[in-house]
């Protein structure tokens, strides 16, 4: 057993996984994601089980370092006022300035924005450069808004946050809701408050004021650079297999632009609303017209190609899920996938399970699918490529310079390479075999603990 609490030999683990759910009762998505982490980390704790009691490092790493929470008001198109929540959360800055996406969806609350945070310190710490974690978003619902309406709700947004923000204090960038458009007014209004051109505030940037080549498709082709490391390390090839891809929106896109480039056929992706289901290959042509120049329904797809099939979400495993496919690749939202939805995927015969999206499968769907074999490639690892290319856009604002698509996508293949290394050591060090959930914990772990360590009790 690896995240859960009852196989716990650890005094120490059992205090902090108990005050952790009781200080934080309200935070049901915040308590999933720590005990998926220290739960894994077992045997590294009972190792320094002394030190870590004595330097509350358990206790310290699970505490935001700075959670601010503000007001977000702004006019709608009928001249009414709206007021929305905005959060940022800074959660450990140890490795570098706070880094991490900003999320604008009506689900977003702070237990939400604390999961996606306290996951960013780890996926951060395994692409080996100097990013800390950190989070933010808002309530705010982009859709059915007008461009002037998003354009105001950025700015107002940016009002507040720039008070909190800098290239060497907190970066963040895009997810969920926010894309190139959004990063683009929020720059602005950055820009225009600050009286500075400080590119390395902000990533995901348009490619003509400071933008990185290849980071729009970097946490889809970093997925599948991950994935097929994943497989070829267990001696399964990539080409050939068909997948599936849940959500349709940055992750799910370039994912099934690289799956393809490398030889596997996609076959269904989705929207909240849906799948579309298409046996020759999904034609992701018509995927990007819909999603990325229309911001329209997925449903779409079946007036460019009528022989596709359409499927409505209505049951507790989303429609796509009830396809067959090899590769399963969640790149949607979080417990996309439960352990009912785990267990007809697994009953369908799939190989392998990639997380594009952030905790996409509860905790009981990672354990299922953890005893039943299949290769699941977690979150924090395989869609680090996002934040990695990120980090390289900040490098080449330094520097004041670019580099060309091919040298950025050839860094993220390296970095997701080491990535998928670093799991694979971690989880044989510690005897995990194939578990690179264990395996990805450990070794973020491992890296923060020590650097916490040397900064002192802070
Ligand atoms: P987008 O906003 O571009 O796309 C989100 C997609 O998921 C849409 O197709 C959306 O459908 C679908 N979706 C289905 N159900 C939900 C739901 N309940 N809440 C929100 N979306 C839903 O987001 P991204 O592609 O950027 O992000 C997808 C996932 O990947 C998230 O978990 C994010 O945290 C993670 N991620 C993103 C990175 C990035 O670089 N963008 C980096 C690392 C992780 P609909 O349009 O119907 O809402």
């Amino acid at each position: 057993m690896t995240i859960c609490e009852c196989g716990i030999t650890s005094e120490y683990l059992k205090e902090v996984l108990e005050g952790i759910a009781k200080r934080n009762s309200n935070e049901p998505e915040f308590i999933q994601a720590t005990k998926e982490v220290l739960c894994s980390l077992e045997p590294v704790i009972l190792k320094h089980e002394e030190e870590y009691r004595r330097l509350a490092l358990l206790e310290r790493i699970v505490e935001p370092e700075r959670i601010i929470t503000f007001r977000v008001p702004w006019i709608d198109d009928n001249g009414n006022t709206q007021v929305n929540r905005g959060y940022r959360v800074q959660f450990n800055g140890t490795l570098g300035p706070y880094k991490g996406g900003l999320r604008l969806h009506p689900s977003v609350n702070q237990s939400i924005m604390k999961f996606l945070g306290f996951e960013q310190i780890f996926k951060n710490a395994l692409t080996c450069l100097p990013i800390g974690g950190g989070k933010g978003g808002s309530d705010f619902d982009p859709k059915g808004k007008s461009d002037m309406e998003i354009m105001k709700f950025c700015q107002s947004f940016m009002n507040e946050l720039q008070k909190h923000i800098g290239q060497d204090v907190d970066v963040p960038a895009g997810d969920i809701g926010v894309g190139a458009r959004e990063i683009g007014y929020l720059f602005g209004q950055y820009r225009r408050i600050r009286n500075t051109f400080e590119a390395g505030v902000l990533t995901g940037k348009g490619l003509d004021y400071g933008g990185s080549l290849a980071r729009k498709e970097a946490t889809g082709y970093g997925l599948m650079y991950f994935m097929r490391e994943m497989l070829a390390a267990n001696k399964i090839e990539l080409r050939g297999k068909t997948a599936i891809i849940s959500g349709s929106g940055n992750v799910a896109i370039y994912a099934c632009e690289k799956a393809t480039s490398l030889g596997a056929k996609v076959v269904a992706m989705s929207d909240s609303s849906g799948c579309i289901y298409d046996e020759n290959g999904i034609n992701l042509d018509v995927i990007k017209e819909i999603k990325e120049e229309r911001r329209a329904r997925i449903k779409e797809y079946l007036n460019v190609v009528p022989s596709a099939k359409y499927f409505e979400n209505n049951s507790s495993t989303p429609a796509i899920f009830n396809i067959k496919a090899d590769i399963i690749l969640p790149c949607a939202t979080q417990n996309d996938i439960n352990l009912e939805t785990a267990k007809k995927i697994v009953a369908n015969g799939a190989i392998a399970v990639g997380e594009g999206a952030n905790m996409p499968c509860t905790n009981e769907a990672i354990e299922y699918f953890l005893e039943n074999k299949i290769l699941l490639a977690p979150g924090k690892a395989a869609n680090a490529g996002g934040v990695a290319t990120s980090a390289l856009e900040m490098s080449q604002n330094s520097m004041r310079y670019f580099w060309t698509f091919e040298e950025v996508d050839s860094k993220l293949e390296m970095i997701m390479k080491n990535i998928f290394k670093l799991c694979k050591q971690a989880a044989k060090e510690y005897n995990y075999g194939t578990n690179y959930v264990a395996g990805a914990n450990i070794a973020a772990f491992r890296k923060i603990a020590k650097a916490m360590k040397s900064q002192g009790i802070i």
